[in-house]
């Protein structure tokens, strides 16, 4: 089965998590340490902080401003959960916005300027499917309006200009990511300050670490805020350091695949709407793709899979999940509910050929044939 995500994991990780054991020191160490500044590096910055998780970096974040109950957050919906659940776990309000156009899914400034109020003091910007939004345009509007940008980057790593929009940006090494420690997260910050409110609150709001306390020869440490285990431990950070020195090259053989998707797409499926052709910096997390008005979607993914290959969807709308269907009724964002009607998400992995790529296009060009002579 072709799958529509697939970690690269191989001796070098094997090596970096026996070197880990052997170490005899296994969590918040020297390696989380040198992956956070190995990380920061390679994304121009001057620091950076590990967590264990893109949602514990997003929850950090904005606890990290502030940002609590009375406030509201705006969010996109056609996004993982996790986006707007970090809003509610500071006990503030999402507030979704639509996005841009069919061809253009992220989140709509013109939208979110309209769901802006007093109460408003941040925006969540998702870099759908490692496509980076235009930064001077947000900036201006964060501007504008004096609201923090926040960018969930689960997309996007290690591609120029991600995480300096606005306050920070959470990071994912979710198994499933462009770059993978089985679990794990990173926050970005040009603010000191803001870097160093998280890595306290990473850490139960404690004044040192374990490791520091080692070093320091004292048992002492105070505890100023409410804090969380958000830890990243060493053996994540080992596979983390690994999978950080091949990332440039795993992102631009997504960009090749990417390419011989769109032209095998616009020869075998004209009836197909891939978005993001207009081809800005990307990098080329998922192959989401539009399927034509009215086609069953099951149908298609079901054809799709006994030709051997997996398809999703991404996302189903955070808007119309049960949870939060029950507690924000009536939130309508045309486009992004069509959108997540017809998005259908076709495999691109790094260890894919050229030739897998046309055997996707060739099933699912069959398949939308198929439908139409049976409609
Ligand atoms: C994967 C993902 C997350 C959550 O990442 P975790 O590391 O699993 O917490 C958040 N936002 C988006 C857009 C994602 O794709």
């Amino acid at each position: 089965m072709l799958l529509v995500a697939q970690p690269e994991l191989g001796d070098a990780e094997k090596r970096a998590l026996c070197e880990t054991i052997d170490s005899g020191w296994i969590t918040m160490g020297a390696r989380v340490r040198r992956f956070e500044e190995n990380f920061a590096a390679r994304h121009g910055a001057a620091d950076a902080v590990a967590v264990g998780s893109c949602t514990a970096a997003l929850h950090l974040i904005l606890a990290a401003l502030d940002i609590g109950p009375g406030d509201e957050v705006v969010v996109p919906s056609l996004t993982f959960v996790a986006t707007a659940n970090s809003v509610l776990y500071v006990g503030a309000t999402p507030v979704f916005a639509d996005i841009t156009a069919l061809d253009h899914p992220i989140l709509s400034i013109a939208d979110v300027e309209a769901k802006i109020t007093p109460r408003t003091r941040a925006v969540i910007l998702v870099h759908f499917a490692g496509r980076l939004a235009d930064r001077q345009a947000w900036q201006d509007l964060a501007a504008r309006h004096g609201v923090h940008l926040v960018e969930d980057a689960a997309h996007v790593i290690g591609i120029e200009g991600v995480g300096t929009y606005g306050a920070a940006a959470a990071f994912s090494f979710y198994g499933n990511k462009n770059m993978t420690t089985a679990e794990g997260g990173m926050i970005l910050s040009r603010s000191p300050e803001l870097l160093e409110r998280t890595r306290r609150l990473r850490g139960h709001g404690m004044t040192s670490g374990t490791f520091e306390r080692l070093n320091a020869r004292t048992a002492d440490y105070d505890v100023t805020m409410l804090g969380f285990n958000y830890r990243m431990d060493e053996l994540r950070a080992a596979i983390g350091l690994v999978q950080l020195e091949r990332l440039d090259s795993w992102n631009a053989r997504r960009r090749v695949l990417r390419d011989a998707y769109a032209a095998a797409l616009a020869r075998d499926c004209p009836e197909i709407l891939m978005p993001f052709m207009d081809d800005g910096a990307s990098a080329h997390h998922i192959m989401p793709v539009l399927l034509p008005k009215g086609l069953s979607r099951k149908t298609v993914s079901i054809f799709l899979r006994e030709a051997g290959v997996q398809t999703t969807v991404h996302y189903p709308p955070v808007h119309h999940l049960s949870f939060y269907l029950d507690r924000f009724p009536g939130v309508s964002l045309p486009i992004t509910e069509e959108f997540c009607d017809r998005e259908i998400t076709l495999p691109l992995h790094p260890a894919m050929e050229i030739t897998d790529v046309a055997t996707v296009v060739t099933a699912l060009s069959k398949a939308i044939q198929l439908q139409g002579a049976l409609t």
